[in-house]
């Protein structure tokens, strides 16, 4: 037996000794024992792998590796499978964080789940400030409605509740919260949001999209300790499940200045490339991408709302809603949009802008084609993004490809949305919804990811619902144009190559191949030969970030 599988019981105590221990890291791995993915063509799969200090020095016979290696310390993955490091290429870390400190609504059944679950958190947490929580979504409800503030009312009148939905773009208060935030029947629909009203006029409580902050901005603010400890238990989570990074999407700069803290300290496990919120965008649009001093820590460009989400219709749409009134809302103006995208494009920086509905997309489209030829100089390989590139016009589709503009996607939407898209969407905007399969035809390079905490951020159900386009049950509709799924090889790619090349980093990270730098990510199965169904269920069992193990699961052989 192994002695870092035997000596530490749990993966939570296995994180923190993993990366107590980096200083007197030994300068050599040795990984073997299992199939092991390069994700590169020639060789596609080796016996072993062999990591010196930050780098991958050798890949092939476990044989050969064996000669080459001094004193390695060895790794058997006793037949789990190693991979490239797992990469979400969309994730927000403080909310992931937040997720696990607040109240979590996650996988609530029902209406009255939910008013129970507030209840039971003000049985605990007593006292007057704000309840904050997140997660629920009502599509599979026996209820099929949004919240309202008297159902939250039931469980606490007098003491201020805010609960976002699942997708951040919606959310709920009760009446406390929506007198703090002075929201009554006379207060306007602020600009790209809506304020739901019943049949009188009066406020439900639910706020959409930019509406939201008329009530959140009233709420007290996670203190500086808080999201420090948000983001230590993200981290620690994410290196557990087998990434080996992220793009983490609208940062603001205080959470820039931690994510710097950790790592100068050592206790950032994994890679975190930032996308600021525009208010804090100035220094990437003045002077640039930077690096910290470990290199873990990167600032790539802004991240940019063009509309909301699918769920709370707030996507844009070129035409209306097949299930409702109206077209989804627009967020962010051309007028607003257009200096940034030149400041970015002078600067070398990165746009991710968030586009959902196929308006959205292709007024996104729209204003980055506008930007390349206002600056035709620059405009080569800056790989600015469309984050989700969720619902495609056939027409938009080529000119990802065409303008190498990176597609970021998250499989799991399209498994987590086939319960209410078909019903908001219509047949014939199916087609080009979640459209990975063509967007790989037509040469656009995906980067995928999972949009967590809106997805629980797990890299095995990224790469099944890739692969499978079913829900984790099983289940996918016949009109769910199953013929977008991608090969597992494909998936692979979306998860590893594809988030490296989004960051200018496909030639030291993304696959494994002699030279580059050791991120590797090993799971309890053989993602390339077990049926779909053990995917999910699967484990990471290994984590190795800059060739450190950040993380490693006790991990008993078939
Ligand atoms: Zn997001």
């Amino acid at each position: 037996m192994i002695p870092w599988l035997r000596v530490l019981p749990r993966p939570v105590v296995l994180v923190t000794l993993a990366l107590a221990s980096t200083a007197a890291r030994a300068g050599e791995l040795l990984i073997f024992g299992g199939p092991i993915y390069t994700g590169a063509n020639r060789p596609a799969k080796v016996e072993a792998v062999l990591v010196r200090d930050q780098r991958i020095a050798f890949i092939g016979t476990l044989a050969k590796a064996r000669r080459q290696a001094r004193g390695a310390r060895s790794i058997d993955l006793k037949g789990a499978a190693a991979y490239p490091g797992f990469v979400d290429a969309h994730a927000h870390l403080t909310a992931i964080g937040l997720r696990e400190l607040t109240l979590n609504l996650e996988g609530t059944p029902s209406i009255e789940a939910v008013v129970d679950a507030v209840r039971a958190w003000v049985a605990t947490h007593p006292g007057d400030d704000a309840i904050l929580g997140r997660g629920w979504i009502e599509t599979h409800w026996p209820e099929k409605r949004f919240l309202t503030r008297s159902d939250i009312d039931r469980a606490v009148k007098d003491r201020p509740v805010f609960l976002k939905r699942v997708d951040g773009h919606a959310a709920v208060g009760n009446s406390a919260a929506l007198v703090l935030a002075h929201i009554d029947r006379n207060t306007q629909d602020p600009p790209g949001g809506k304020i739901l009203r019943d049949a009188s006029g009066d406020p439900t409580g639910m706020l959409v999209d930019n509406a939201l902050d008329l009530m959140y901005s009233k709420l007290p603010q996670p203190s500086k300790a808080l999201k420090r400890e948000a983001l230590e238990r993200a981290v620690a989570l994410y290196a557990s499940r087998g990434w080996t990074g992220i793009h983490n999407m609208s940062v603001p700069g205080e959470d820039l200045t931690i994510l710097n803290a950790l790592a100068a300290e050592g206790r950032l496990p994994i890679r975190v490339d930032n996308y600021m919120v525009p208010e804090d965008a100035d220094a990437v649009l003045t002077k640039g991408p930077s690096q910290d001093a470990s290199g873990l820590v990167r600032v790539r460009g802004v991240k940019l709302y063009m509309d909301g989400a699918l769920g709370s219709r707030g996507a844009a749409l070129l035409e209306p809603y097949n299930d409702a009134e109206g077209s989804g809302l627009l967020v962010t103006t051309h007028e607003v949009m257009r200096p940034i995208l030149l400041r970015a494009l002078k600067a070398h920086a990165q746009v991710a802008t968030h586009a959902i509905g196929d308006r959205g997309n292709r007024l996104t489209l729209d204003g980055y084609e506008e930007a390349f030829t206002q600056d035709p100089a620059d405009a080569h390989d800056v790989r600015w993004r469309i984050e989700h590139s969720q619902i495609l016009s056939p027409a938009d589709l080529p000119r990802f490809a065409k303008l190498e503009i990176t597609a970021s996607m998250q499989p799991s939407h399209a498994i987590s949305d086939l319960f209410f898209a078909p019903a908001r969407l219509g047949p014939n905007r199916l087609k080009g919804a979640y459209a990975w399969h063509s967007l790989l035809d037509s040469g656009a390079v995906i980067a995928a990811g999972s949009d967590a905490p809106v997805e629980k951020g797990d890299p095995l159900v990224e790469f099944y619902a890739a692969s499978y386009r079913h829900d984790l049950k099983g289940f996918a509709r016949a009109d769910w144009h199953l013929e977008e799924v991608v090969s597992r090889p494909a998936a692979l790619r979306m998860l590893t190559w594809g988030p490296a090349y989004a960051i200018f980093r496909e030639r030291e990270l993304g696959t494994l191949e002699v030279g580059k730098f050791a991120d590797i990510t090993a799971f309890s199965v053989d993602l390339m030969t077990v049926p779909f169904a053990a995917i999910p269920p699967a484990r990471a069992v290994l984590t190795v970030v800059d060739g450190k193990v950040v993380y490693a699961a006790p991990w008993k052989p078939r």
